[in-house]
């Protein structure tokens, strides 16, 4: 396992409602952040990471897509279409699993590791996760997407998340 200065931010730290500051300039800083995000999300077993899980205010994503690593330097989804619906965890909420309504299908432009404007487009669970990153860096949770209703009866939940995980990871 290797080693990284990173950490997870959990649920109740305000880093994960920051909308992460767009990259201007894609440089060997950039390129070793990104590094060090795949990191923390393979020793975390994370499908995704956002770089404000990390507590960096840049617009980051590393995704692990099952075939390969992507990573992302300023996303946006410029299209959605269809609906899926699909049971999401996150590595901010320990523990959580809700089923999230998304678009089934998108596409999404950024930059990649040499600067160069690239889009993909995602159908099934990259999609979900791509969606799932992209909201993290805007400041927006999975549990945003929920039902009033359904984030109510979560109340003692995310409670107890934000309790427990309030000094980061206990040992
Ligand atoms: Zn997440």
């Amino acid at each position: 396992m290797k080693k990284t200065k990173l950490r997870i931010h959990f649920w109740g730290e305000k880093i994960l409602r920051t909308k992460c500051q767009q990259v201007k300039e894609v440089n060997d800083e950039i390129r070793k952040l990104l590094d060090e995000m795949c990191v923390l999300m393979k020793n975390c077993d994370g499908m995704g990471l956002a770089a404000n899980q990390a507590g960096l205010d840049v617009s980051l994503v590393v995704v692990n897509s099952g075939k390969e690593i992507l990573k992302l330097i300023n996303p946006k989804i410029l299209k959605r279409e269809g609906s899926t619906e699909f049971e999401e965890g996150c590595l901010s909420f320990p523990g959580l699993y809700i089923n999230i309504k998304r678009a089934s299908k998108v596409w999404v432009s950024y930059l990649n590791e040499r600067g160069e404007p690239l889009t993909i487009e995602a159908s099934g669970i990259l999609a979900v996760v791509l969606q799932h990153e992209i909201d993290h860096i805007n400041g927006i949770v999975f549990i945003d997407r929920l039902p009033i209703w359904v984030r109510i009866r979560l109340r003692k939940r995310l409670k107890e998340i934000k309790g427990k995980y309030k000094n980061g990871m206990p040992e």
